[in-house]
């Protein structure tokens, strides 16, 4: 068998990697343990969120595959964070697990070009240092022009509920083993973190009338710019909290827990922590928010998000009955921990491709992030890199000043991970820009340069930025009368307590302006965004063109940052180990100060 590009592993990177290769027209064979668990969501059903749901819409709007699935599987959906400014909104899908899971599938069966592999792979084949091909446990060897590693949760995963542990990739689900071993003797570095679940409670055992109800947006909030004719049937979720007695039970299973005993060695995400780290942590507060999420349509199964937890099955259950609304739930499946390996991103440049093995590129959990969306992002530069680089085009790099895809890869591989990373919008300096609602405007020219964005699509967007334009010169050139003073429209609209939707519903309000924004309400409400907030548009602006001056300044390939006695210390050591391509890059690695830039800047001048 011999591919262009082979893909190993079917999860949220994976498949997003086998779709955009083949999609551009590559040979593409995806490997993975079992088909039927292809982009499975490993712990909630739910698709965006904070931040999460701005790399959904970069994805979608580059020709990637996540938001067309989950638009399609979506039973409830919200933008989130509605109170504070457009910059930090961000939308979340409540998906049905099995629907989504299917819709992946049935995709991907379409996608010509791409094979689908039932099979694991064990190692990799290398020539003179580059990677030729994968050996699998059933097929053997399979040829390929490049690889594109997506192993997710599983390679020599363990999973931990209390004192029991079981090698697992997910519950029920096998590790990988082999491959990652292979890496580290290549020459890799490799870590262990550190992830959980909560449990998954039957529906009919839960008293709803307990529950605080939360119903989604009465208009669908789509992420694909391809939604669906009709959305599904929609499902509430509710809310409950935890109680001192829940917290006391908790508290009294730590001796048996592996965080706290200690077999757990890999770091978990500080941000989103197991309830029995909250309660020891946080031991101040008396009540920990949990929402109650359905799985899907026909199931009456429910996530139990903020109860992450690898305690005892008898102490979770205990514990679960303490809450309002839980006194006689019933567990299907425990809570549990899983630990696994991780290659830190340093070792890859920012193409993703591995630095030190050829024709390499790694992507998802296994680079050390947390999240679908994290994960999916990546596979997609991944794949869209290797088939590029395939088809003799250069290699796509988003900017930290263009996308949070760009953001998340640049941390990823500048920083040491200390814990699973998942995107924030603290994280983007740029996120006045870098809004959820104009990924598509602000990434048509990366869209236009991947290929994967059909013309008509591209075509509308062209239209919107036009049609936006025009809204803002309207504002701009027309006026009202305001309170006895007759003000520009563009200036009134500036005013925090003026909407757009009030202000065209102003007698003296040009008619046919009014017309054509209620016609392009999407373009209006960036014209209006760009109106209210230019002050600090422009500002921002004004960063994003210094930032771009320090990026454009590129650092030799192949050097010995030891050499360079007036470097500090600890800037050689991390230059040296991050290899930064550009000045930007090497001023943000940690332990590298402004005088170390400033002695790199003056070997730039030298024509070093
Ligand atoms: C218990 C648990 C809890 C989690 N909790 C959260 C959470 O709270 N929030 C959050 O955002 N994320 C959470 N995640 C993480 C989320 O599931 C992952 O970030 C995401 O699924 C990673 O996507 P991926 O494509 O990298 O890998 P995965 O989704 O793990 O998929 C990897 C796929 O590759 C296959 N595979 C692996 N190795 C091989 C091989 N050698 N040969 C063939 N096939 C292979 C596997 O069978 C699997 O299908 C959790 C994950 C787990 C397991």
């Amino acid at each position: 068998m011999d591919y262009d590009v082979v893909i190993v592993g079917g999860g949220h990177a994976g498949c997003e990697a086998a779709s955009a290769c083949a999609r551009l027209g590559v040979d593409t064979l995806l490997i993975t343990q079992r088909e039927a668990d292809l982009a499975r969501m490993s712990c909630n059903p739910a698709i965006g969120g904070l931040a999460k749901g701005h790399l959904v819409k970069e994805l979608d709007a580059l020709g990637g595959i996540m938001g067309w699935v989950a638009d399609r599987s979506s039973i409830q959906s919200r933008m989130l964070n509605r109170s504070k400014g457009p910059a930090v909104w961000s939308p979340r899908v409540q998906c049905d697990r099995e629907l989504y899971t299917e819709g992946m599938r049935r995709l991907l069966g379409d996608t010509s070009g791409l094979d689908i592999l039932e099979d694991e792979v064990a190692d990799i084949s290398l020539s003179n240092g580059a990677v030729n091909g994968v050996v699998t446990i059933q097929s053997g060897t399979i040829n390929a022009r490049k690889v594109v590693l997506c192993g997710g949760t599983f390679w020599n995963g363990v999973i931990y509920i209390g004192e029991w542990q079981k090698p697992a990739g997910r519950i029920g689900e096998d590790p990988a083993v082999g491959i990652s071993d292979r890496l580290e003797k290549l020459g890799l570095r490799r870590i262990r973190l550190k992830t959980g679940t909560p449990p998954r409670l039957d529906g009919n055992t839960i008293n709803f009338n307990m529950l605080e109800r939360q119903d989604g947006e009465e208009e669908p909030i789509w992420f694909s710019s391809d939604p669906p004719v009709e959305s599904l049937p929609q499902r509430p979720c509710f809310l409950t909290y935890t109680n001192e007695e829940t917290h006391d039970i908790l508290q009294g299973g730590l001796d048996r827990s592996p965080l706290y005993t200690g077999r757990i060695k890999g770091v978990g995400p500080r941000y989103c922590p197991s309830i029995e780290d909250k309660i020891v942590r946080f031991a101040d507060k008396n009540r920990h928010q949990l929402f109650i999420e359905p799985e899907g349509l026909q199931e009456e199964e429910y996530y139990i998000n903020g109860f992450a937890t690898s305690l005892p099955e008898d102490v979770q259950l205990k514990a679960l009955r303490t809450v309002p609304g839980l006194s006689d739930v019933k567990m299907n499946r425990p809570g549990y921990a899983v630990e696994y390996d991780v290659f830190p991103a340093e070792q890859l440049s920012l193409s993703l491709e591995c630095r030190i093995i050829n024709n390499l590129y790694l992507a998802g959990q296994i680079n050390g992030t947390s999240g679908y969306e994290e994960a999916a992002v990546q596979g997609f530069i991944a794949g869209i890199n290797a088939a590029r680089s395939i088809l003799g085009n250069d290699q796509i790099v988003l900017g930290r000043d263009q996308a949070y895809i760009g953001v998340l890869i640049e941390d990823l591989i500048t920083k040491i991970p200390e814990e699973p990373y998942r995107m924030f919008t603290s994280r983007a300096e740029f996120r006045l820009l870098l809004r959820q609602d104009n990924a598509r405007q602000r990434l048509l020219d990366v869209a236009q340069k991947i290929g994967l964005v059909s013309t008509r699509k591209q075509q509308s967007t062209k239209e919107s930025i036009d049609n936006k334009d025009r809204i803002i010169k309207g504002l701009k050139s027309t006026s009202v009368l305001y309170n006895g003073v007759r003000m520009k429209s563009a200036e009134l609209l500036k005013r925090p307590e003026i909407k757009l939707t009030d202000l065209v519903n102003f007698t003296d309000f040009p008619g046919e302006q009014r017309e054509f924004i209620k016609i392009h309400s999407q373009s209006a409400f960036h014209a209006e965004v760009e109106i209210k907030y230019n002050g600090y548009l422009v500002r921002q602006q004004a960063q994003v063109e210094s930032f771009r001056k320090m990026e454009q300044l590129l650092l030799p390939v192949v050097m010995d940052y030891e050499s360079i006695s007036a470097l500090s210390a600890e800037a050689r050591c991390e230059l040296n180990r991050i290899r930064p391509e550009t000045l930007g890059q090497a001023s943000r690695i940690p332990g590298v100060r402004a005088a170390d830039v400033s002695v790199l800047m003056v070997l730039l001048k030298k024509g070093w």
